[in-house]
């Protein structure tokens, strides 16, 4: 970056080896894309961790989670491969053989951005857990990294309640279940957001008798009513057991498990009991709130331009209220380096973020929900389409079942979209695309979309909520 005429003292600032541009602290998907992003800004950077670099996503999270999901896929297609006309016969699951599959995909990724990192001369990688101990410096292992800027990007890990102890043996969370060396036979899931309902499906695809319980009235409760309602039919289908609208009570060891009792007396048990209630910031004893950085509830409070209200401190990541996605983390790591080269880029507008539960089915939406789109601009003005992928020749040649869901302002630009079917996931940038580039139906309807795709079930949406259905009915 060129010096800044009201920076008098940059270029000395630099000419220090122990003083930084950026100190970032965690070097997870917000940290790290803050680090690339400010290195190829000119930035001199120091990154420091205390693990792996990659953090949760990478070691502990998005990507172990959908290798298993897709060893589960391959799993259930080889138990229904005779539907395709295929035979083929389910012998079993050989978790060491799946381990091995998933930790290999991590290990060449974690490679990848290990060279990425290393690579950059403005990168200095500081192993070690640091502490903020002035606004601008972070101590590691007694030594000090001063930087004009610091980035807080410290994460979250996963939490419990209370009067629940995680013992990592019969009680676990996601970081003990992705690394279970055995199938159990049955399991239960406490909490069916993402998470929870992301290891219910591996699980069943494996063979264990899952029951997922949830406190909120539907399963992955954040998404449009009607894709938490298609989920689970689908999970009926599949005979994963749920029970919602009541909160867990009390669990008990029992001599195989685990016995687990929710509100009104309802009891369940099994093998073991995945606690997948949500993830807490990790922001305690790192010298935040000491050095001015104000917290709520442990996450970190910043402007829509991740400032933390002290001067040159931002955070970024899942301690920052809001959506815990790594793609959300990337992103404020891109802005949050641009903002401090100088470059004034665009706000991220958090609903723009896509989300996608990677289930089978999966669920995949962005921009508004039905309600939400109602609550903001008044029930008269919002329309819905549902298009039903029974219509949609790849999802019947998938043998996939599901719909594309629009909602749209009268007269105005598609506001929402959500998915459920098999793949849905890759179609969300698609409509990201759409919703945050405010395109019309019409629009859309223009544009020519491939046969046969999953794809083209959303242009085949788009003509219908411009009133033109092609293969639908108005
Ligand atoms: C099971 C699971 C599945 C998920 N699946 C998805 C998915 O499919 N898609 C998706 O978008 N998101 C997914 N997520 C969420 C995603 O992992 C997080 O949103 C993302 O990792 C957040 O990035 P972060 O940089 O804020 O924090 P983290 O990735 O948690 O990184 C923080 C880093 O800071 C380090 N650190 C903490 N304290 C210190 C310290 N004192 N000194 C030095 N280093 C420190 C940690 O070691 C860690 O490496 C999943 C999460 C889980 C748990």
């Amino acid at each position: 970056m060129p010096p800044r005429s009201s920076d008098a003292t940059w270029e000395l600032s630099v000419s220090e080896p122990n003083d930084f541009d950026v100190v970032i602290l965690g070097g997870g998907s917000g940290g790290y894309a803050t680090a690339l992003r400010a290195a190829q800004l000119d930035l001199k950077v120091a990154l420091v961790e205390k693990g792996k670099l990659g953090g949760t996503c990478l070691h502990n999270g998005c990507i172990p989670t959908k290798a298993l999901l897709h060893a589960a896929e391959v799993a259930d297609q080889t138990r229904e491969s005779e539907q395709f006309g295929v035979k083929a016969e389910l012998v079993g699951i050989d978790m060491a053989g799946v381990n091995a599959y998933k930790d290999g995909v991590i290990s060449r990724l974690y490679k990848g951005l290990q060279g990425l990192v290393g690579g950059s001369k403005n990168i200095t990688l500081v192993s070690g857990a640091g502490k903020l101990v002035a606004p601008n410096t972070v101590e590691v292992d007694g030594k000090r990294y001063t930087g004009r800027n610091v980035v807080l990007a410290s994460g979250s890990y996963a939490k419990s309640l209370p009067g629940l102890e995680v013992d990592g043996e019969r009680v676990i969370t996601s970081d003990h279940a992705l690394t279970l060396d055995r199938v159990p036979s049955s399991a239960i899931v406490l909490g069916g957001g993402v998470i929870g309902v992301e290891f219910a499906s591996v699980w069943k695809s494996f063979g264990v008798d899952v029951t997922i319980i949830e406190a909120l009235p539907r399963l992955v409760a954040a998404e449009d009513e009607e894709s938490s309602k298609a989920l689970e039919r689908a999970f009926r289908k599949r005979k994963i057991n749920f029970k919602v609208g009541k909160p867990f009570e009390k669990v008990e060891k029992t001599e195989k498990g685990v016995k687990v009792t929710i509100a009104g007396g309802d009891t369940v048990e099994a093998e073991l009991l995945l606690v997948a209630v949500g993830r807490g910031p990790n922001t305690a004893n790192l010298g935040y709130e000491e050095q001015g950085v104000k917290l709520d509830r442990g996450y970190v409070l910043t402007d829509e331009r991740l400032r933390t209200g002290v001067p040159n401190v931002y955070a970024v990541g899942d301690i920052v209220p809001g959506l815990q996605l790594a793609h959300r983390g990337f992103q404020q790591g891109i802005f949050v380096a641009e903002e401090i080269a100088g470059k004034n880029p665009a706000v991220i507008d958090e609903a723009g973020i896509p989300r996608v539960t990677y289930s089978e089915p999966e669920l995949a939406s962005v921009g508004l929900t039905e309600a939400k789109a109602k609550e903001k601009y008044g029930a008269d003005k919002v329309k819905t389409y549902n298009y039903n992928l029974g219509g949609n020749g790849k999802s019947q040649i998938l043998k996939t079942t599901g719909f594309i869901k629009l909602v749209g302002l009268e007269d105005g630009p598609v506001l929402g979209v959500h998915m459920v079917g098999a793949r849905v996931g890759e179609l969300v940038g698609e409509a990201q695309l759409i919703t945050n580039w405010e395109a019309y139906p019409s629009e859309v309807a223009q544009l020519v979309h491939a046969h046969p795709t999953q794809n083209e079930a959303l242009g085949e949406a788009h003509l219908a909520l411009a009133g033109k259905p092609l293969h639908a009915h108005a």
